[in-house]
């Protein structure tokens, strides 16, 4: 066994599984002997300590029970139970994340984009440190951009507040376009928003 085959399943449907599909999901890492699984900080599976081999063959059996890999270039959603599962819970997180997820765009994002949902707020998905954070309050979606929780921190900026769903929606496809077309290949988010300039970005993503 080598303790540091490391590989991660992608897309376990914003970290919710049902009570069958764990299950099946338990039941096919018991036939693989896999020694350690982790859930990531993205609400992914990690499957630690395997084969290179039989990761291949696993991963082929878990695909019918697994997300695709998005494909418009955002690193990950993470949503919290919301206003579904969580007795604070003020507007649907997951319904939220579940359309913010099929956003696509024409070219590839410049850099990494993580974005975190929050149904109150209470904020359990730390939006203030995502590249885009959205978080509920009782007059709606309030949408920051630019935060970023690695080594260089910085908290996103506050672009708008009380928006619909479809407002946030539309708002999250904007403010990742502007980035798309103004940010240098690699930048995050957070050093984009120090060079660019938060009233330049408001100006652009909310001029329409
Ligand atoms: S952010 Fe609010 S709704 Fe979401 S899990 Fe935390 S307390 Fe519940």
């Amino acid at each position: 066994m080598n303790q540091k085959t490391y590989s991660v399943v992608p897309g376990l449907n914003m970290g919710l599984f049902s009570p069958k599909d764990l299950e099946e999901i338990v039941t096919i890492i018991n036939k693989y002997n896999v020694p350690m699984t982790k859930i990531t900080s993205a609400q992914r599976l990690a499957l630690l300590g395997m084969d290179e081999e039989e990761q291949k063959k696993l991963k082929s059996e878990l695909q019918p029970l697994i997300r695709p890999v998005a494909t418009n270039g955002v690193h990950y959603v993470q949503a919290c139970p919301g206003s579904q599962w969580c007795k604070f819970g003020t507007s649907d997180s997951l319904a939220l994340g579940a359309r913010i997820e099929q956003l696509s765009f024409p070219e590839p994002l410049p850099g990494k984009v993580k974005i975190g949902i929050s149904g109150c707020r209470m904020s359990c998905t730390e939006p203030y440190v995502r590249d885009v954070g959205i978080f509920a309050t009782k007059k709606g979606w309030t949408l920051v951009f630019g935060g970023n929780g690695g080594g260089n921190p910085r908290l996103g900026d506050k672009i708008a507040e009380g928006l619909s769903d479809d407002q946030v929606v539309d708002l999250v496809r904007k403010c990742l376009t502007v980035y798309q077309q103004k940010a240098k290949y690699k930048s995050r988010s957070a050093r984009f928003m120090e060079r660019f300039g938060i009233d330049a970005f408001k100006e652009a993503v909310l001029s329409e």
